[in-house]
């Protein structure tokens, strides 16, 4: 039967095709004492060599559509997999206490599990853990006959569905057949939703009960430009679906051949904004350059060190970062240092549990304290300056005293560089992200010590709220245009210019359509976006006089408050120029 969820709508389009769920079977089993022993190992090693036969598969399919690189983590467990070792000990387990299978392989794999996690000086075998893991957990399913998703053997196009989905998850999407995906938790500005915008794969979050609602092969529609899933749709409506995922697709067709007609980007009467783009990966420049952005406003480098299985070395990050201000050819590049924590995590670096990962040890604090990875970082950055014109931004500052450390290490690194007879930019900046609350009201104090600020609203929105980014429940106090929050955003664009110094905006927000003219009112330098945002706001800058501009932001202001006293207030600030 048709059944029609909301949801947020996280990455423009419209997807229709079968769900495929990412979602793991419950593999609890019961444990039982067995007469046949000899037909137990017979039943063990017929769903090892079920799970061998299945990982082959996937390893080819994921090395035909990802890449031989990906492809190569299932090596590993294939040679884990065949380890007598291993097996064998759950083999003489079955026979020596009699037990089933699924028990023998338990206590085995909890051996394994505990002797490699405490292998604390060698980080190779600490993260084989994590292969029994996934290995047991194959063979497992095989012994109980569930089936275990998997993203890498995906052939088909789909439309995906899971509970939520990791940033790297969202990585290892194929776009060929990945033609959407609808999770049950997230909100727009959780990360695998800013991926999935990058990759322009259309996605509705937080719907709540996507995952219990669809079979695994029924029909599902993803419509990511409303934020509504259907599953079972009727012909009428897949029709229906199919023609405005097409008519999106001509729209979008219509912003490219803005890309060469209008680059810079101005209002109509001729005002410049700088239109910029956020990456993750070296590998985004290609629709950076396709889109016509004017500048990278954000590298999130973090993405560097989750595509790897160990931290990238000086020379990976080097070479990385020096691609990018090639390939920008001497337009602005931003470089953020990492921001590890909160929702992005490295499975190669155990960092402590946290109550709330995202007012714990995230991005600069994280720097501050590891500083030989921090070091690491920004030599490999200061390299990179002489090939371009490089902006080095810290993330989640909150005060001065952080700043200050930040800049001390720079200056130490720089130094030692300069001393080595290393080449580094002349014109190198340094600035920092706006997006805890408590650096966005002393905006005025920081102003003084940085080269520029860039708001990140995906951030401040959520601190000044106190409203989770990805909790969909809280979502409707997730609200970039209270009026708290464009009070900061105003204070911090004013503080900047007071210093002589630019403001720009790498949150969602900067390609937000009703946002946009308040942030242009505001006097906000540059917009920094998705790649895929960047010619729809060009477009609608062009459309700008500065009257029309004014009158926007105010049905704007109109349509997204609806307190008339808070109208009045942003009013204001918009005014107060
Ligand atoms: C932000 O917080 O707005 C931002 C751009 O950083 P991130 O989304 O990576 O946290
Ligand atoms: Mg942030």
């Amino acid at each position: 039967m048709t059944e029609t969820l909301k949801g947020i709508a996280a990455g423009d389009g419209v997807a229709v095709a079968p769900a495929y769920l990412l979602v793991e079977p419950d593999l609890s089993f019961e444990k039982k004492s067995i007469a046949d022993a000899e037909a137990e190992v017979a039943r063990f090693d017929k769903a090892v060599a079920e799970s061998q036969a299945e990982l082959e598969s996937i390893r080819k399919v994921a090395a035909e559509s990802l890449g031989e690189e990906e492809a190569q983590v299932f090596d590993a467990h294939l040679m884990f997999l065949s380890d007598p070792e291993f097996t064998g000990q759950i083999s003489a387990k079955i026979k020596s206490d009699a037990v089933n299978s699924e028990a023998a392989l338990d206590e085995v794999a909890q051996n394994f599990i505990t002797i490699f996690q405490n292998m604390t000086d060698n980080a190779y075998m600490k993260e084989r853990a994590a292969d029994v893991r996934d290995v047991s957990k194959r063979i497992m399913a095989h012994l109980l006959g569930k089936e275990l998703p998997n993203l890498a053997s995906i052939d088909h196009e789909v439309v995906l569905v899971a509970e939520d989905l990791t940033p790297s998850d969202t990585a290892q999407l194929n776009k060929k057949y990945v033609k959407g995906f609808v999770t049950d938790l997230g909100g727009r500005t959780a990360h695998s939703a800013i991926m999935a915008r990058s990759l322009e794969i259309p996605a509705v979050v937080g719907t709540e009960k996507i995952t219990t609602s669809v079979e695994n092969g029924q029909m599902l529609i993803a419509d990511g430009l409303d934020g509504v899933a259907i599953v079972e749709p009727s012909e009428e409506q897949v029709a229906d679906y199919r023609k405005k995922g097409d008519d999106f697709a001509k729209q979008k067709a219509e912003w490219r051949k803005l890309k060469d007609e209008h680059e810079p980007s101005v209002t109509a009467d001729g005002k410049h904004f700088t239109v910029a783009a956020n990456i993750g990966t070296p590998d985004d420049l290609a629709g950076v350059l396709e889109n016509g952005a004017e500048a990278v406003g954000l590298f999130r480098t973090e993405f560097l060190y989750m595509n790897s299985n160990d931290f990238p070395t000086e020379e990976d990050q080097f070479e990385a970062y020096k691609k990018v201000l090639e390939g920008m050819n001497g337009k602005q590049v931003i470089i953020r240092t990492m921001d590890i924590g909160g929702d992005k995590h490295l499975s190669y670096w155990d960092l402590p549990e946290e109550m709330n990962p995202f007012l714990g040890i995230r991005a600069i604090r994280l720097s501050l304290k590891n500083k030989e990875i921090f070091r690491t970082q920004l030599r490999a950055l200061l390299r990179a300056s002489a090939y371009g014109k490089l902006g080095i931004m810290f993330p989640m500052i909150g005060t001065l005293d952080e700043l200050h450390q930040a800049k001390a290490v720079l200056a130490e690194e720089k130094d030692k560089l300069v001393k080595e007879g290393v080449k580094v930019g002349d014109d190198l900046q340094v600035g920092m992200m706006i997006e805890v609350p408590a650096a966005a009201v002393l905006a005025d104090q920081f102003a003084k010590e940085v080269d520029f600020f860039s708001i990140g609203t995906n951030d401040l929105i959520q601190y000044t709220m106190a409203a989770d980014r990805g909790n969909e429940n809280v979502s409707y106090l997730y609200q970039p245009y209270n009026p708290s929050v464009l009070r900061l955003i105003k204070h911090t664009i004013d503080s900047a210019h007071k210093a002589g110094i630019w403001c720009g905006m790498c949150g969602e927000a900067a390609g937000d359509s009703i946002m946009f003219p308040i942030l242009l009112s505001m006097g906000l330098d540059e917009y920094s976006m998705s790649a895929t945002s960047i010619l729809r706001i060009r477009n609608e800058m062009k459309k700008l006089s500065t009257e029309e501009l004014a009158s926007l932001a105010d049905k704007a202001t109109k349509e997204s408050l609806t307190n008339e006293d808070n109208i009045e207030l942003v009013k204001n600030l918009m005014a107060d120029k």
